[in-house]
């Protein structure tokens, strides 16, 4: 079932972000996406969970969206540190970051452990955004989209529907790097994902795939052109309000 699928810009913050030059960074970011009046896109930002309510209250009625970066799958309990889904919801997020390759490596997150988090996202009422990606060595042996097949089998829960899920395409080696892959290296591997999503679920042709690695203003709308690109998932360009508009701009 083809639809139409609305560009999604998210800027993922990471572990940057004090309180100050955060909520003046996300006011200008809700500015120019007021200014802008978008109904022909959506614009996120996922700050620390420190600041996700902060972020969330000082945008109210620009346009602009709010999420997490990570959340627990489980709702409450003894997990010291740890942020549930439903936190994230009951801060004012509508979006979170689930599977992102940091916490993939950093913190041994498997694809069952992200399939769970997904799940949790939507027992809360998020929109799970499940990233996936390869590394540089995956990538140099020839086994790209095998690793993209394998990481979608495992990470995407069933019960899918195009409302209920996006997937980021983050070749880890583009991360933070300025390195980014050709633009058909990108169609190839999106038409992969959706090829892939096709086995697992009826509404795959209207899920949203972005693309993320090293996407800044100038390189925008190159690979937001590729084809099955439907927006970006943006690291270091997203603290910058000017260069995280431009991006939105080029969607
Ligand atoms: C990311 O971490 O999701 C990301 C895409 O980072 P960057 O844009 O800095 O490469």
């Amino acid at each position: 079932m083809a639809r139409t699928r609305r560009p999604l810009i998210a800027g993922n913050w990471k572990m940057n972000g004090l309180k100050a030059d955060a909520l003046a960074l996300a006011k200008d970011v809700a500015a120019g996406v007021s200014q802008a009046g978008w109904s022909d896109r959506e614009v996120l930002v996922c700050p620390p969970a420190t600041l996700v309510a902060a972020v969330a209250d000082a945008t109210k009625g620009s346009g602009l969206l709010a999420g997490g970066q990570n959340c627990h799958a489980k709702a409450s309990g003894a997990h010291t540190g740890d942020v549930s889904a439903e936190m994230l919801k009951d801060a004012g997020a509508s979006h979170v970051i689930v599977g992102h390759s940091e916490r993939r490596a950093d913190c041994g997150e498997t694809d069952a452990i992200v399939r769970a988090k997904a799940e949790a996202a939507w027992r809360a009422g998020l929109l799970p955004i499940v990233c996936i990606g390869e590394t540089l060595a995956e990538r140099e042996a020839g086994k790209t989209l095998a690793v993209l097949e394998s990481q979608l089998k495992g990470s995407v829960p069933a019960g899918s529907t195009a409302a209920k899920l996006v997937v980021a395409y983050e070749p880890v080696w583009a991360i933070g790097t300025g390195k980014t892959p050709t633009t058909p290296e990108v169609a190839a591997a999106h038409a992969h994902i959706r090829k892939v999503l096709g086995g697992l679920m009826a509404e795959a042709a209207g899920v949203r795939l972005l693309y993320g690695g090293s996407v800044k203003g100038s390189n925008a709308a190159e690979l937001l052109a590729a084809g099955d690109v439907d927006g970006a998932l943006v690291g270091g360009a997203s603290l910058n309000a000017a260069e995280f508009l431009a991006i939105a701009k080029a969607a």
